[in-house]
């Protein structure tokens, strides 16, 4: 079936136009890493929150936030007027544990930018703390900022390493202490009921509306996959969510328990990948929700609490390879999943939207970067050329050639002028680079020129990303994905070569193409 919108432009796929089918904006794109023929994939799993329920950040965040403050402020901390700072943190951030710091790493793990508590770095600080250090996440040290959820943990963290700096807090306490802190109340706050009551009474406030998820699921589900949900979230919770977010958007008579063929609830991911838990029925009595453990197999309907992956992959009886996760959380959601169960794995990440606009508002500016940056190096290269001529000179040895030693020592003052002038109008371009999106971040998926430890762990983990699950709906269940040719600096996979800032970086990333209409 051939889909217009996937031309690009001055292509022809030689088949009918399909007008009612309206093409995506460039930031709804599925992203692809590698291969994936949805064809072949028979059941999709679903993770909810953040996945098939897009929370409004700033209002869940906010709310999350204040409830650790006030429970630290019962403990008889004196941070009542705190208040939560959207722009402090973005995912796929690291907290260091050790120093207080707020990181932002690259592909490699070296830190390219800091924050003490809320304060910048210094470069030579930064240097000084992190030139020896490759952040690796598998070591305690590191808190890697997984998801949209952790953004108020990050902010509360910061803030309170100026309080602890400022002899503030009750001591004696060192950063790691504070961590822990933070996060037994950031765990609490989870789990305790008041924060999620408030959600569950004025979901409007709170959950931002799809209606086109829901068709994208019946889309998936009528062309014969199993669809599952699979959240960490418990059934008291799940049950109104699910319902306000998919039942008014369902066909007249259905509801969202019978668009999915397995629900488990309380799922503890990432652990239900990784180890097996028991497994018990949610049983509804008079609106309370009961456990029974469960016996025998799996029925569509019944709500599951816990269990684990590979009991579901029986249950189903397909192997890693025909199951599709899609998660919003790096780690629990579709690092382990990949690792463990070589789960097909999609990773929602809803900032993409933003980055990509982002992007294309910056690719004039872009350019000009681009085309300084090569003057610069073809300069470099010329003053190179004249001090190697100049030595040789001097030291007589090797090939010389005949201009005057004055003109090439005037030609070198002379590159040395152009190149302070060039570098004082690529400071700022380049750092206007660096703030696109978040004027202490920048970009989610670049560090300086290169790609983010997050964009790494994207490309690593998830073989395919998209800013949201409705995503989907243009693509169709029938979408071919195919991964664009990969680049390395000697050989790059666009024309023109790499260049200086581009999202992609033609490596493991880009846009579905026309390849992927048949
Ligand atoms: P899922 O994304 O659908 O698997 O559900 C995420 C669930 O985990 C939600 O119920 C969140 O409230 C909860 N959650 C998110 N972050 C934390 C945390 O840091 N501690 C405890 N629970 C969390
Ligand atoms: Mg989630």
């Amino acid at each position: 079936m051939g889909i217009d919108f996937w031309r690009r432009p001055g292509q022809s796929l030689g088949l009918p136009m399909r007008p009612h089918i309206p093409g995506p904006p460039p930031e709804r794109g599925l992203f692809c890493n590698r291969t994936l023929n949805m064809r072949a994939i028979k059941a999709v799993g679903y993770d909810m929150d953040y996945t098939l329920i897009h929370y409004r950040v700033e209002a869940w965040e906010r709310r999350a936030y204040e409830y650790i403050r006030d429970r630290l402020v019962e403990q008889g901390w004196p941070v009542a007027d705190l208040t939560f700072d959207p722009m402090l943190a973005i995912r796929g951030l690291i907290i260091d544990t050790a120093t207080g710091n707020l990181l932002k790493a690259n592909r490699f793990g070296f830190v390219k930018k800091a924050l003490h508590g809320t304060r910048p770095l210094e470069f030579e600080a930064q240097r000084e703390a992190y030139a020896r250090i490759v952040v690796d996440l598998s070591e305690r040290r590191w808190v890697f900022l997984n998801t949209l959820f952790s953004l108020s943990e990050a902010c509360i963290y910061a803030q309170l390493v100026d309080r602890l700096d400022a002899g503030q807090l009750p001591g004696p306490m060192g950063y790691a202490d504070l961590y822990e802190h933070v996060r037994k109340n950031l765990d609490a706050t989870h789990m305790q009921g008041r924060l999620k009551a408030e959600i569950i009474a004025d979901p409007e406030r709170y959950v931002l509306d799809d209606p086109e998820t829901p068709l994208a699921l019946l889309d998936q589900k009528n062309a014969g996959k199993k669809l599952l949900l699979i959240t960490n979230s418990e059934w008291a919770y799940t049950e109104p969510m699910m319902h306000f977010a998919f039942d008014r958007h369902l066909p007249a008579g259905m509801t969202w328990r019978q668009l999915f063929d397995v629900v488990i609830v309380s799922a503890r991911k990432p652990e239900f990948f990784t180890t097996r838990s028991a497994l018990f029925d949610v049983v509804e009595v008079g609106g309370e929700a009961l456990l029974r453990p469960h016996a025998g197999p799996l029925k569509a309907g019944t709500p599951y609490f816990g269990g684990s992956a590979l009991e579901l992959e029986r249950h189903l009886g397909m192997s890693g390879d025909e199951i599709l996760y899609v998660g919003d959380h790096m780690f629990g959601d579709v690092h382990v999943s990949k690792n463990v169960l070589r789960w097909r794995t999609a990773l929602i990440l809803r900032e993409l939207e933003d980055e990509v606009r982002a992007i294309a508002a910056f690719r004039a500016t872009e350019l000009r970067l681009g085309e300084r940056m090569e003057r610069k190096e073809r300069l470099e290269a010329e003053s190179c050329q004249v001090r190697l001529e100049l030595q040789r000179r001097r030291h007589q040895y090797g090939p010389r050639g005949t201009t005057p030693e004055t003109e090439l020592v005037a030609r070198l003052a002379e590159l040395r002028t152009e190149l302070e002038a060039l570098d004082a109008e690529i400071g700022p371009l380049a750092r206007a680079a660096t703030e696109l999106s978040n004027p202490h971040w920048g970009l989610l998926t670049r560090a300086g020129n290169d790609k983010s430890h997050l964009a790494r762990q994207v490309e690593r983990y998830a073989d395919i990303y998209t800013s949201r699950v409705s995503n989907f709906l243009f693509a169709t269940p029938f979408v071919y994905l195919r991964s664009p040719r990969g680049s390395l600096p000697h050989d790059p996979s666009l024309p023109g070569g790499t260049p200086v800032f581009n999202v992609g970086d033609g490596a493991g990333a880009g846009p579905i193409g026309p390849d992927s209409a048949e």
